[in-house]
């Protein structure tokens, strides 16, 4: 490990905003520790840095305990995707739980700054839009989507109890829907799907009417606000929200994807998932106000990139 830059741990390294992370860190010149146990991460996303000196892969799961010398931890291992989340929904929130336990444990021990990627998801179903840190959400406790979302409420509960308890130096960022790169081909986000349907040329799932709401961030964005919120003093602590809060509905979203791609699919409706939420878009003032952070990869030019890598990767 290089005395000059960061000891950084990132959980959850070979998943698709892990890995962009972990890149983006070795760039910057920290020695960056990547966990994984490759749930729904996978080793291609991290091959380009496998050779790099400073950077080392743990295969490990982060509901057991780990033993590391490091200064900085980003807590990013869990499944996103609701089709991979409600897979296995009591590892889900296992790996919520004792993960955050585990890797607060972890800093505590070793006084290490540490960040927990938290979600949207902890708002629920909202009754307020767009959704500020100040609301505390509308969750369905015993749900589908409750092992992660309940799961990542009391994740950042045990965050703020370490801050209380231990003094602990803790961020929390609730991150919005992110696309980008490096998603799964079978990952199940929206994003995702709409276009490997679309560049398949399979008929695109659209779940129930369309007129839900998402606003999505580009990873790019994403990485540079996780960044920099790990780099704010100790008194920061979040919860911040990050996301782009460009608005649209599922069915607008679906329709640009097939303008983007020039894609012959058809649109098809498939039932909607019980306890979607109907709108989503972040309030980002705190983000803007002290992180000096806003989105700057419109969805156009985002998905445009999207789909030039999925399209390389499906070789269509
Ligand atoms: P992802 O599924 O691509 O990555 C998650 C990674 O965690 C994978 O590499 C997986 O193998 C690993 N993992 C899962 N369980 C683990 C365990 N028990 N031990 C070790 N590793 C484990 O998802 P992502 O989109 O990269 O999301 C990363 C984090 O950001 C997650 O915590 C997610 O909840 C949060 N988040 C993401 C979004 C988004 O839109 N991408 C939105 C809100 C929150
Ligand atoms: N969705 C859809 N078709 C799909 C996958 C998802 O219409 O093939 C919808 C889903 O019902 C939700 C939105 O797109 O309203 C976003 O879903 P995703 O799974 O990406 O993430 P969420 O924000 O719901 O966690």
């Amino acid at each position: 490990m290089l005395p000059t830059g960061h000891r950084t741990l990132v959980t959850g390294g070979a998943g698709f905003l892990g890995s962009h992370l972990c890149e983006a860190l070795i760039r910057r010149g920290d020695a960056v520790l990547c966990v994984d146990n490759f749930h729904t991460g996978t080793r291609s996303n991290i091959a380009p840095l496998l050779g790099h000196p400073r950077f080392e892969m743990l295969h490990h799961d982060v509901t057991l305990p780990l033993d590391v010398e490091v200064d900085r931890i980003f807590n990013l291992a869990c499944p996103a995707s609701p089709v991979h989340y409600q897979h296995d929904p009591v590892q889900t929130t296992r790996t919520c739980v004792q993960g955050a336990m585990n890797m607060l444990a972890l800093a505590e021990r070793r006084h290490a700054r540490i960040l927990q990627a938290s979600t949207s998801e902890v708002y629920g179903d909202p009754e307020v839009h767009p959704q500020p840190e100040s609301y505390w959400g509308r969750v369905n406790p015993i749900g589908m989507r409750s092992c992660y979302n309940e799961g990542k409420r009391c994740a950042e509960t045990l965050f703020f109890d370490y801050r209380r308890q231990y003094d602990l130096d803790i961020k929390v960022v609730r991150i919005f829907n992110t696309y980008g790169p490096r998603m799964y081909v079978d990952d199940g986000r929206v994003v995702s799907n709409f276009i490997v349907q679309a560049l398949r040329g399979e008929e695109v799932t659209l779940y129930g009417d369309g007129s839900q709401t998402r606003s999505f961030c580009y990873v790019d964005d994403m990485i540079e606000a996780l960044l920099a919120t790990m780099e704010m003093p100790a008194e920061f602590t979040g919860p911040v929200n990050v996301g782009n809060p460009a608005e649209l509905s599922m069915l607008d979203l679906a329709q640009l994807v097939l303008r983007l791609s020039g894609s012959p699919s058809r649109i098809v409706h498939r039932p909607l998932p019980p306890d979607d939420p109907k709108l989503r878009q972040p309030d980002i003032g705190l983000a803007r106000q002290a992180l000096g952070w806003q989105p700057n990869v419109p969805l156009d030019a985002g998905l445009e990139k999207t789909i030039a890598y999925f399209r390389a990767l499906l070789n269509t």
